[in-house]
């Protein structure tokens, strides 16, 4: 451990190094931010995956991309930023057009949380009062990263002194090819998911469940990301790329697989399994030059892919979806594991 900087009003910010089998992680207190990712592809040569800043002032400073952040309350979009909770309805501040995006103005990505040292890795802790952006209930929240040979492990916990809502989700931006190189075009990747939640031109669902199957979302076979990107599509156009909900195969709750993305070139691997029922395949559509990365590099379009896994965006607003209420009594759990690896 060690101390990265400090926050405007004084805060220390502790910044934590894990090390296992051929990877190197970092991560911070400021948002639980996963930091960088330092993976070798098949000739050995080591790069940064992960996009990201050299100072914790950079993260400071950019409250809009999330990168490597831990977004909540309620990760990704609720409609107008409104819901109904036992009769009741809650309104959290709009910071996304005319909706709520990763839970408001002032989400989880911006709070030191606490931490501490757990055998491979770090428990970060965040408590979020009644009532913080609108959201009904004390809610403590915990995320685990811990590294096992080449895995990483994120898991995440919470609890709650009244029924709520929650979607806990890690917002890394990838880039295979390494951080300074490119964009992520020429990647494949492959999802787990015969099945996508379409939206409307807000960028929320429309409460369906639809089939990928002969629309360009199809990534059930490894497809080359930039492909079909400028595909006419309507679903395409409404999102300017890939910007959507997929609905991970198999049951909620295990450990199952849910993306694989191959770096065709140089050999990294990248393999995501996860016990959330969705996962929110985004590529950077919004990146356009504002933040200047690690390596003085302007992170423009798709020069990182997002893997968020997740309950569906707007779920408080669509019963249909799988559930993401909390209530007293209750622990919720999800894990998301990370496996880098190369191919020859
Ligand atoms: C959302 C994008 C949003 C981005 C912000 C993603 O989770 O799906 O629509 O622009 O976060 O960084």
């Amino acid at each position: 451990m060690a101390i990265w900087g400090h926050t405007a009003d004084g805060t220390a910010v502790p910044i934590y190094t894990l090390t296992s089998g051929q990877v190197e992680v970092r991560v911070m207190a400021w948002g639980a931010k996963l930091v960088s990712v330092r993976t070798p592809d098949r000739t050995g040569k080591v790069a940064d995956i992960v996009l990201g800043y050299n100072s914790l002032q950079d993260y400071l400073n950019d409250t809009k991309t999330y990168f490597g952040s831990v977004v909540g309350r309620y990760g990704n979009r609720i409609a107008h930023g409104k819901f109904s909770l036992d009769g009741k309805t809650y309104q959290i501040p709009l910071n996304n057009g005319a909706n709520a995006l990763h839970g408001g103005p002032k989400g989880f990505d911006q709070y030191v949380w606490q931490s501490k040292e757990v055998p491979g890795g770090v428990e970060f802790t965040h408590v979020s009062p009644d009532g913080d952006m609108g959201f009904p209930g004390t809610l403590t929240a915990h995320v685990k990263y811990t590294l096992t040979g080449n895995t990483l492990r994120i898991d995440y916990s919470a609890t709650t002194d009244k029924d709520t809502v929650l979607n806990l989700t890690n917002h890394a931006y990838y880039n295979l090819n390494g951080d300074d190189q490119g964009t992520v075009l020429n990647l494949k990747l492959q999802l787990d998911a015969d099945k996508f939640t379409p939206i409307d031109s807000g960028l929320i669902p429309t409460g369906e469940l639809a089939p990928v199957a002969g629309t360009p979302l199809d990534f059930r076979k490894p497809e080359t990301i930039g492909a079909r990107i400028d595909d006419a599509n309507e679903q395409m156009k409404l999102a300017g790329g890939y910007d959507f909900n997929y609905v991970v195969n198999g049951a909620p709750g295990t450990l199952r697989p849910a993306a694989t993305v191959v770096d065709p070139e140089n050999g990294r691997k990248m393999t995501v399994e996860t016990t959330q029922p969705g996962i929110q395949f985004y590529s950077g559509n919004f990146l356009d030059g504002t933040f200047t990365g690690r390596y003085g590099i302007k992170y423009t379009k798709h020069k990182g892919f997002c893997l968020e896994t997740q309950v569906f965006p707007d779920s408080p607003n669509h019963p249909n979806f799988p559930s993401a209420e909390l209530k007293p009594g209750q622990t919720f759990h999800s894990t998301t594991t990370i496996t880098f690896s190369v191919v020859k």
